[in-house]
């Protein structure tokens, strides 16, 4: 006999839980089942602790250039450490940075669990959910029972994991994803990484500052594909004087133990050991690239993310998936299912925790506020958290350009920004464009410090569906970053 409910929420990623604490303030008799650790990707092998391990690595980058600013740390000379010189008296302790993640994480996935727990009519189910029909979804419980659940609405919001290419010789060794890579609690002598986009830079120039050697393996000729040229070469001209060093279009094609396979070994400092895939070679790893060979300590594949669908029975429920795996929905996220809906990295219109959220705001609106909301007007907006980060809203200059339509574009380098000055750190550029004809901001790239802060100023402008001259006209607090947005939007130019 199935156990009814009203609503079914799968997955405690982004949208999941405030979902399911809204469907049970509604009076729903509401099930949330989650299989491995509340709080998703996000809370325990994405956002959080990445950003944790930023804030360490600018750190310890901060007391390396401390002389720059008259702080004397041991014997630090102005000029900081670059170009792989990263000796002085900065070291970093990966155990501890560890500990620290592992106690920030720890709070936000209590609270959630915590939050799901006491929520009016919320039932919480731990163990493996998979649809059985339309509406009926099964929980291997995390006891070995199984039990079967029934409910006119269900959302599933089960998101995605790490994709490892297949690669000749990867069963002989140990390699990382995001989730071991926050593992480790010894420093990796040299790091391979492949692939160019945001979590690849993020881990390069966070371990690089830790002190690691770091090679970025990049299959194409440049990183961070979709981002304009002059944007992509600006990053990579900062990771490169911090030391990672880049190898373009030489993807692996095979991957060996070193010591094992007779092929000598690394000297340095010794890798971590694999508890989990039982792998340990000291010696490191070899990697046969198109054009050469590397030999490394770790591997990191960030490669992309594989969607939760697979064992989730969306066959028996009649749900379709794209040839990604991803889940087909309209603009009010439902699945043509009625009566099920997919959030959150699932659908596949988007893949960040603001557009998760969005996700639950987008349903929540729809079901209980009356109003209507689509994710088809939806801004894409996100940030790296490299440093300076880089953050992004709307169209990129390449794809104003690819449509053809009349623009004007203005671009203003960090250095006229004060507040850079004063900081020492006058990295990167401010870029927008916007439609000549209707005025209305088409995009805008601010690659700087904080721009992952004052990007907002060009979001809610874009939301507001404003002019760009009410940007333009706006006083802006001196001296912020915020502040050279109206100056930069002084310069703007016809598009040539
Ligand atoms: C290294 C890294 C860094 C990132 N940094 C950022 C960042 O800085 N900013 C940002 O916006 N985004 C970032 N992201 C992306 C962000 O983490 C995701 O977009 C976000 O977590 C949204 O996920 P979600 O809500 O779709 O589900 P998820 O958070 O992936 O959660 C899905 C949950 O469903 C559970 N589940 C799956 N299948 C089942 C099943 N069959 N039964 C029961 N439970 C199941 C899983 O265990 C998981 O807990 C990062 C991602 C990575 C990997």
């Amino acid at each position: 006999m199935a156990q009814r409910f009203d609503a079914i929420v799968i997955g405690t990623g982004q949208s999941g839980p405030p979902l399911a604490v809204r469907l049970g303030a509604s009076g729903r008799k509401t099930a949330v089942i989650e299989r491995a650790a509340f709080g998703g990707t996000c809370v325990n092998v994405g956002c959080t602790p990445t950003k944790a391990y930023v804030a360490c690595a600018r750190a310890a980058h901060v007391a390396r250039h401390a002389a720059d600013f008259g702080v004397r740390i041991g014997n630090a000379t102005q000029g900081g450490a670059e170009n792989g010189a990263q000796g002085d008296d900065v070291s970093v302790d990966l155990a501890f940075v560890k500990a620290r993640k592992d106690r920030i994480i720890g709070a936000s996935r209590d609270g959630v669990e915590r939050w799901l727990r006491n929520a009016p009519n919320v039932t919480v189910l731990q163990g493996h959910a998979r649809f059985t029909g339309a509406h009926t979804v099964s929980v291997a419980l995390a006891s070995g029972e199984t039990v079967l659940l029934e409910a006119p609405e269900i959302f599933v919001n089960t998101g995605t994991r790490a994709a490892v290419p297949e690669l000749p010789g990867l069963d002989r060794i140990r390699y990382e994803t995001n989730s071991t890579m926050l593992a480790l609690e010894t420093l990796p002598a040299h790091l391979a990484i492949v692939g160019g986009s945001y979590v690849a830079l993020e881990f390069a120039q966070v371990f690089r500052r830790f002190g690691s050697r770091v090679t970025v393996l990049v299959r194409g000729q440049r990183i961070l594909a979709r981002e304009d040229d002059d944007v992509a070469q600006a990053v990579q001209d900062v990771l490169a004087r911090e030391g990672v060093e880049f190898r373009f279009g030489n993807a692996p094609r095979s991957v060996a133990p070193l010591g094992a396979s007779g092929t000598g070994g690394m000297t340095g400092d010794v890798v971590g050991t694999s508890a989990e895939a039982g792998l340990v070679h000291p010696d490191g790893i070899r990697i046969e690239l198109e054009h050469e060979t590397l030999d490394v300590s770790h591997l990191l594949f960030a490669t992309g993310r594989i969607p939760n669908t697979d064992d989730l029975g969306l066959d028996a429920a009649g749900i379709e998936r794209d040839k990604h795996g991803l889940i087909s929905v309209d603009g009010e996220l439902r699945t043509r299912v009625p009566g099920v809906w997919a959030i959150g990295d699932v659908n596949g219109r988007g893949a960040f925790t603001h557009t998760s959220y969005d996700d639950y705001q987008i349903v929540a609106a729809n079901l209980f506020d009356g109003v209507s909301r689509s994710a088809d007007a939806r801004i894409p907006a996100y940030a790296v958290f490299v440093d300076p980060p880089l953050a992004r809203v709307g169209l990129s200059e390449r794809e104003v350009r690819a449509s053809g339509r009349p623009a004007l574009i203005a671009t203003m380098p960090m250095s006229r920004v004060g507040r850079a000055r004063e900081r020492g750190e006058t990295d990167g550029f401010m870029k927008t464009l916007v439609d000549a004809q209707t005025r209305r901001i088409l995009g805008a790239t601010i690659f700087g410090i904080e721009g992952d802060e004052a990007i907002h100023t060009f979001i809610d402008t874009m939301t507001a569906d404003a002019p760009y001259t009410t940007l333009q006209y706006a006083m802006h607090i001196h001296p912020t970053v915020s502040e050279l947005v109206p100056t930069l939007l002084d310069g703007l130019r016809p598009l040539a």
